[in-house]
């Protein structure tokens, strides 16, 4: 998303005043002006800072920052071991080998990954050894199985079958074909990574490659910031559980689902609470008992203007209200869908909350606008944006927005071709063109219509 200065949005409703550019949250202006975007997402990043550095076990630093430099304590290999089945040999005793007249060496033992005690490889013999075994003292290379008879008799009379340690496999013969240099098929102590080389310097995101470096080089545990516990509550009377029945004018409850989901997405724990009737008390309490495990709070539905909106109320004296910036601050909105939102912190934590609008398309535009980079924040990643290409918009018709509020629909991105098409109208019910979605097509505030062939701004929501 672009935070270049934005162009003054047209004035909904007719009364409010126009919103000064730039100008940062001003509380007792919520309900009289319409706030660009940018600007309520400026001061909900504003508000937001990363979580404490905690030390994690690997697995659960997936995903996660990095805040230390990590240095590797011991070679990686930590010894020189063969990258072929084969035989550990002495370059001398094979220079010269060819298929009719082949190096005869006696096999002296097995080397399997693993093994502690090795055979030592003198002149004339050769020890059978298999890949990721270290090479035994004596050898200077290792000859591939394919270069050989594959050995005869002793314990090495069949090729590489598993065997034990020690010298077993011993008292055969093997018959060479073909020369080697001296480290061919060695892997070298060290050749990997050195001791005291940096292997992550902080600031790096752990993604499986570097989950797995770190357990490589013997990392149990490591300090990255963690992932946000993010509390999903819905709102609303009508909404029941998928999986129960349907009564009279009652629906499925999707948006604590979807925001659960999305937040996972985004690098959060998730917590979805089930829906909370339209009732300021319930809300209240509800919302009080989650804060404990709370780094983020996000509710859907209730912060429009209808009769049971109860957000709004039940927001007013969350926790203790009185602390110094406490408080929600609820906006409406140059944008569309999403016009009403809700902000601010709670409880004497100062937990940030999002009060999300209700309808399933607003609500879920609002979370990739406003909650996941909220919580990539809170994760301490630069990286908090969606990406944002540029796209030729594929339609059939000339698309209507409505004049001063930036619009949101829903498309599918080409991006061999290009092209974005749009996905279902403008409805903010439209659950099923959502999931049928990959983008976000931006009409910006000053535009009313936007034709077929129009160069238009996209977000990719995957
Ligand atoms: P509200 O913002 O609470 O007035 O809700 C606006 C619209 O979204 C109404 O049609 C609600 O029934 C619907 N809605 C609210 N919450 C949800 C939800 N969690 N899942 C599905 N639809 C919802
Ligand atoms: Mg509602």
């Amino acid at each position: 998303m672009s935070s270049t200065a934005e162009p003054a949005p047209a004035a909904d409703p007719p009364s409010a005043p126009a919103p000064a550019p730039g100008r940062p949250s001003a509380p007792g202006f919520g309900q009289d002006r319409l706030w660009t975007v940018d600007e309520h997402l400026a001061d909900i990043l504003a508000a937001v800072h990363p979580l404490d550095p905690i030390e994690l076990q690997l697995p659960d630093a997936q995903g996660c920052l990095l805040v230390e430099d990590v240095t590797v304590p011991a070679a990686l290999p930590p010894f020189d071991n063969s990258s072929m089945d084969g035989y550990a040999v002495r370059t001398a005793d094979v220079a010269g080998a060819t298929e009719e007249f082949p190096a005869v060496l006696t096999v002296v033992g097995d080397v399997a990954a693993g093994s502690g005690s090795l055979p030592e490889v003198g002149p004339g013999t050769t020890a059978r050894i298999m890949t990721g075994a270290p090479l035994p003292p004596g050898a200077e290379a290792v000859v591939p199985v394919e270069w050989t008879d594959g050995g005869t008799g002793g314990g090495a009379a069949t090729a590489m079958s598993p065997a034990g340690p020690g010298d077993r496999g011993a008292g055969g013969e093997v018959r060479i074909h073909r020369p080697v240099e001296a480290r061919a098929h060695v892997r070298a102590r060290g050749s990997d990574v050195r001791a005291g080389d940096l292997a992550l310097a902080a600031g790096t995101v752990l993604g499986p490659p570097q989950i797995g470096l770190l357990a490589a080089i013997g990392r149990g545990r490591v300090r990255v910031r963690p992932r946000p516990r993010v509390v999903v509550i819905s709102t609303g009377s009508e909404l029941v559980q998928p999986g129960e029945p349907l009564g009279a004018g009652q629906i499925y409850d999707s948006n604590s689902f979807a925001l659960t989901a999305a937040a996972r997405d985004a690098g959060a724990i998730a917590y979805r609470v089930g829906a909370v009737t339209d009732d300021a008390d319930t809300l209240r309490s509800t919302i009080e008992d989650q804060l404990i495990r709370a780094d983020l709070i996000v509710t859907t539905g209730g912060v429009s203007v209808g009769a049971y909106d109860v957000v709004k109320e039940a927001l007013s004296s969350v926790g203790d209200e009185d602390e110094a910036g406490a408080g929600i601050d609820f906006r409406k909105l140059a944008m569309q869908p999403g016009r009403p939102q809700g902000f601010g912190s709670i409880g004497p934590e100062h937990i940030p909350l999002l009060a999300l609008p209700g309808n399933p398309v607003s609500c879920y535009v609002s979370f990739e606008l406003f909650v996941r980079p909220a919580i990539r924040a809170l994760m301490g990643l630069k990286d908090i944006h969606r990406p944002v290409v540029r796209a030729t918009l594929a339609a059939d018709r000339t698309l209507s927005s409505p004049a001063g509020r930036r619009q949101f629909l829903r498309g599918a991105y080409d991006a061999e071709a290009g092209t974005v098409t749009p996905v279902g109208g403008a409805g903010s019910h439209l659950v099923a063109a959502l999931a049928h979605a990959d983008a976000l097509i931006v009409v910006p505030e000053e535009s009313s219509e936007v034709g077929p062939g129009t160069e238009v701004e996209v977000v990719l929501i995957g």
